[in-house]
């Protein structure tokens, strides 16, 4: 299948080849032609699938079909969880509307509104926002929704997960009742249905990549290590493996903090990104970590989801996720897009339980390696920490390593992808 072939206009089909798009991925095939109609669209699939497009690809085809009166308003609403991805989202508008007439611009909180302000006084057609800012702005009097046509709820998982419903069900009142709504998730939860049945119509459902059917795609590899030996280890399988973009993940943002200032000690350019960093702190970690001039991030689980960073070779956990599904979620970062990656996960005795609970999961036992001078710890116990404990043992003993190696470079490749289902 084509983008052609989905009806978009030539405008959009040149700027889909200047992105290097080839073919929709699966949930862009499912998602467009509903949504080109005109229907209400509740769509889960997988971080990393492609989504943004397959709102936003049609919704701009929609808006430029149908130009607006002589002066610009808002048509089309796209409410997103957190800043970046309010930001992410917006690049991808800008880069589809290239070729039409079409403008938008972004707001969201912790930054002065002046400069938010004065763009939407100039008029745009497409307003993408966090739900903070856009009420505040619109208590204000300085903004109008009454004339959204189309309104997109991105990252709904995310948005419940972070407690917006209410500021959600408050944007719900400042829309008119007559509209198209598309609720776009990487997750489908039975609060996720019950907030769709709230807000959509009589929607197209539409899923595709169900949680754990492309981690197949992806070498994965666990490192069996002493607790107090993951942060040498995860140096020495960086420097000497010439690892040049590292996304690390850590239980808590303590632990992302300390093994920061470790890796920068140790001369590899790092910054962390969690929670408790400022707006400024987070945007620059991830512009210098797009950019390459930040070779390691290391998130937390939180700060890590939905976050847009295309081709990333490296991901490591630093700690395995007490939650299966979130392993998912973070080997998910890599190999996304068609490129290939690798997940690598430092498993100390206490994590033993995590481990056999993901392996289920993802029905596949993990390749395991044992390094030289960071072998696992024997007397450690097996018993698992508790979610925010640090336990730490220091009894180590040398064991034998095994060095073994597989290369497992699978493309992942939209049109293989298998186990789509459509309801
Ligand atoms: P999601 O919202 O599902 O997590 P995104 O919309 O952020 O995913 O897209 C993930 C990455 O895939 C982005 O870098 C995007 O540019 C890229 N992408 C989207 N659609 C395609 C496509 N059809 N072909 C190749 N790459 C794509
Ligand atoms: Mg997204």
């Amino acid at each position: 299948m084509s983008f052609q072939s989905l009806g978009l206009s030539d405008a959009l089909l040149k700027a889909i080849s200047k992105k290097g798009y080839e073919t929709p991925s699966p949930i862009q095939q499912k998602a467009i032609p509903p949504v080109l109609e005109g229907r209400d669209v509740l769509a889960s699939a997988q971080t990393g699938t492609g989504k943004t497009a397959g709102f936003t690809l049609p919704l701009l085809h929609l808006l430029s079909e149908n130009q607006s009166p002589k002066f610009r308003v808002i048509r089309a609403l796209i409410l997103t969880p957190t800043r970046e991805l309010a930001a992410q989202v917006h690049e991808s508008v800008k880069d589809y509307s290239k070729f039409l007439d079409v403008k938008s611009t972004v707001i969201f909180g912790g930054v002065n509104q002046n400069p938010q302000v004065n763009r939407l006084r100039q008029g745009v057609d497409v307003l993408i926002a966090t739900p903070g800012r856009l009420l505040d702005l619109q208590n204000q009097k300085l903004l109008s929704l009454k004339h959204v046509e189309v309104f997109v709820l991105d990252e709904a998982d995310r948005m419940l997960d972070m407690g917006f419903l209410r500021d959600i069900e408050r944007v719900m009142k400042l829309i008119p009742a007559k509209r198209q709504n598309l609720m776009f998730s990487a997750t489908f939860s039975k609060d996720i249905r019950k907030l769709a049945n709230g807000i959509l119509n009589n929607p197209v459902q539409v899923e595709a990549t169900p949680e754990n059917s492309t981690v197949d795609a992806i070498s994965q590899k666990v490192y069996r290590v002493a607790k107090n030996k993951k942060t040498g280890l995860i140096i020495k399988l960086i420097s000497e493996g010439h690892w040049e973009q590292v996304l690390v993940f850590t239980r808590t943002k303590h632990g992302a903090n300390k093994l920061t200032k470790k890796m920068i000690s140790a001369g590899i350019s790092a910054a962390a990104i969690h929670g408790n960093k400022s707006q400024g702190a987070r945007t620059k970690a991830l512009a210098g970590f797009k950019n390459g001039s930040i070779r390691v991030l290391v998130a937390t689980d939180i700060a890590a989801r939905g976050l847009d960073i295309p081709l990333l070779p490296h991901v490591v956990n630093f700690e395995l996720p007490n939650i299966s599904e979130d392993y998912v979620h973070r080997i998910g970062r890599t190999g996304r897009a068609g490129a290939n990656g690798q997940a690598v996960s430092l498993v100390s005795a206490d994590e033993t339980s995590y481990l056999k609970n993901i392996e289920k999961l993802i029905g596949l036992n993990i390749e395991v390696e044992i390094v030289e001078g960071f072998e696992p710890d024997p007397n450690a116990s097996t018993e698992p920490i508790k979610p925010g404990q640090n336990r730490q043992r220091r009894h180590s003993k040398k064991t034998n390593s095994s060095g073994r190696r597989k290369n497992n470079k699978n493309k992942r490749n939209y049109s293989k992808q298998r186990n789509d289902k459509r309801h």
